[in-house]
C-alpha cells in the first residue's frame, strides 16, 4: 500500500506545491494559510515547506490509520492518547484551509528570533520564520541523514500545530518528547513533528 500512497503523496505534492506558490495568493486556492513573503528567496522557501509539512500529516494520518494504538512507534510519541484524536491533529494540518498568513519577519528584531526556527502569533495563527530556518535541512534529508533531522517541513508541522492546533511547546526535542506523560504527548507539538518525520522516513524513503 506504500507504493500506492507514494504515488497519491507525490500528485498531493505536486498540487500543494502550486497552491503555494506567491503568485496564487490571490486566486480561488488562497483559503488556506497563505504566503506573505515577497522575498524572491524565502518564499518558495517558505511555500516548499509548507507543502513538505502537508505531505508529513498525510503520512502521518494514513499510518496512523493503518496501523492504529497498537503501533509502536506510535506508542512511543502518544501513549494511550486516542489514535483517532491524534490522527484528527495531523488531518487539521493536511486540510489546512484557513486564510492563516506565513511571513518572513519584517522587524529586524524577529529576524534571527534567538532560539527560534519559527513562531507563531496568537490568537491570529500567523506564523513568522526566522533567520535559522532557512539553515534547516530539506525535506529529502529525511531519507538521507544518519539520524532524523531538523527540517524545514518539520519546523512548519511544528508551528502549524500552535495554529491550527493549539499544541503547546512542552518538550523541544524528540527524546524529550516521546518521554511525556499521556497528556503531554498529546499537548506537545513538537511530538507530531517527530512523529511524522519518522514515519515519512520509515516508510516513503
Ligand atoms: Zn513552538
Amino acid at each position: 500500500m506504500f507504493s500506492n500512497m507514494l504515488t497519491s503523496l507525490l500528485v498531493l505534492a505536486t498540487v500543494c506545491g502550486a497552491l503555494a506558490s506567491p503568485t496564487s495568493a490571490g486566486n480561488v486556492y488562497s483559503k488556506r494559510h497563505v504566503l506573505n513573503c515577497s522575498n524572491t528567496v524565502r518564499g518558495p522557501i517558505i511555500s516548499q515547506a509548507y507543502a513538505d509539512a502537508k505531505v508529513l500529516a498525510t503520512v502521518a494520518s494514513q499510518y496512523i490509520a493503518t496501523y492504529g494504538s497498537s503501533d509502536s512507534l506510535y506508542v512511543d510519541y502518544f501513549k494511550t492518547n486516542d489514535p483517532a484524536v491524534v490522527k484528527g491533529y495531523f488531518d487539521a494540518i493536511a486540510n489546512d484551509a484557513t486564510t492563516q498568513t506565513l511571513n518572513c519577519p519584517v522587524q529586524s528584531a524577529e529576524a534571527s528570533c534567538p532560539g527560534n526556527n519559527a513562531f507563531t502569533r496568537q490568537p491570529s495563527g500567523n506564523i513568522y520564520f526566522c533567520d535559522a530556518f532557512f539553515n534547516l535541512a530539506d525535506q529529502s534529508a529525511l531519507c538521507t541523514a544518519s539520524s532524523l533531522p531538523a527540517t524545514k517541513s518539520g519546523t512548519m508541522v511544528h508551528e502549524l500545530g500552535h495554529a491550527l492546533n493549539h499544541r503547546a511547546d512542552i518538550a523541544g526535542s524528540c527524546s524529550a518528547s516521546r518521554a511525556l506523560s499521556v497528556a503531554d504527548a498529546l499537548a506537545n507539538t513538537t511530538s507530531y513533528s517527530c512523529f511524522a518525520r519518522q514515519v515519512y522516513r520509515n516508510t516513503q524513503c
